[in-house]
């Protein structure tokens, strides 16, 4: 007897929904493959529409007035521990390393290579980084106190998660653009809840079916788990979804919008005015899965998309 697994089934038939957009992406020229799942070269039409999002984005945010930074793609060691990032997230963390022997070292480096032996194994850990999320710079900038009424940064960068997959809306390099608050446990929340609407709206005004759900994120583990749960169950993350493979699968989350409470306030001694200690929260919009879930949802050619379409995005 033949047993059918409806979960095979699903999962397969959604897989072959990410390999075919994937294949659209490259076959149209919108994305090159680097022969590495999850890593892309973009061509100018993606940079195009990459472009026209990021400045819609920000546009939306005017109001905020924030405080404009940038930061490289990697963050010193010290930095990173202190967002105990690790704790969570160990599968996503990825570091740099450099190369610090003498000639012997390097001799036996290439000799390790000649046999065809990896020989990154003779590099060793730099200190420094990749950052996976590109507010985490900010936290240890503020000084111990935060003015009243709070403070607001407008963050874009790189963001690295090894999470290597073929589905290309799952990258290993991306950029996500951030407009965090950080302030009292009330004003964090409602930077957090008062932008929930005009974020939608905006990705709405792009022609894209858009919810938004709770979420959580993917803590590592077991204790991950209890992790994960409390936070949908108090409803601190909210992700922007949209059917991206159709209406038969999962929506993907396309921007979030998350409350830290005193995550970041308490790991880098943040206080508030009243001596309380710091809130924060950040609107994150994900650049590349807004910028693919246009591809996939009005084709690869910008020039054919609707007239309201490309009026919101002032393309
Ligand atoms: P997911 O549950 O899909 O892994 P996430 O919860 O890890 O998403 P956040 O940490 O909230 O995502 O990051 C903010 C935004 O950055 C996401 O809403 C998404 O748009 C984008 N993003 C996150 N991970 C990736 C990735 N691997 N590739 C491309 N974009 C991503
Ligand atoms: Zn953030
Ligand atoms: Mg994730």
């Amino acid at each position: 007897m033949t047993i059918t697994d409806p979960t095979t089934t699903t999962t397969s038939a959604l897989d072959a929904a990410r390999a075919e957009l994937r294949g659209r992406l490259l076959a149209d020229g919108v994305l090159i493959d680097l022969g590495s799942p999850g890593l892309y070269g973009r061509t100018g039409v993606f940079e195009r529409v990459y472009t026209a999002v990021d400045a819609a984005a920000v546009r939306s945010q005017a109001d905020l007035d924030a405080e404009v930074l940038r930061f490289p793609p990697v963050e010193p060691l010290a930095a990173f521990e202190r967002t105990d990032y690790i704790a969570s997230f160990p599968d996503l963390a990825a570091s740099i390393s450099g190369f610090t022997g003498d000639d012997r070292t390097h001799r036996a480096l290439l000799a390790a290579r000649e046999r065809g032996e990896r020989w990154e194994t003779f590099l060793e850990p730099a200190d420094l980084m990749l950052t996976p999320a590109v507010c985490h710079p900010v936290y240890g900038l503020i000084g111990d106190t935060v003015p009243e009424g709070g403070r607001a940064f407008d963050i874009v960068g790189d963001s690295f998660r090894r999470e290597p997959s073929l589905d290309p809306m799952r990258l290993q390099a991306f950029h996500m653009h951030e407009f965090v608050h950080v302030g009292t446990p009330e004003s964090a929340k409602a930077h957090r809840d008062g932008r929930i609407p005009g974020m939608r709206a905006l990705l709405e005004s792009f022609g894209l079916a858009i919810d938004v759900v709770p979420a959580n994120d993917p803590f590592f583990g077991r204790v991950g788990q209890i992790l994960a749960r409390n936070q949908v169950e108090q409803s601190l993350k909210y992700e922007f979804v949209s059917p991206v493979y159709g209406p038969d699968h999962d929506p993907t989350a396309i921007s979030s919008a998350n409350l830290h409470e005193d995550h970041f306030g308490t790991a880098f001694g943040l206080r508030t005015a009243d001596g309380e200690v710091a809130h924060s929260a950040c609107l994150a919009f994900g650049l590349e899965r807004i910028t693919i879930a246009l591809f996939a949802a009005h084709g690869t050619d910008p020039d054919r998309w609707t007239s309201d379409v490309r009026a919101a995005l002032a393309l």
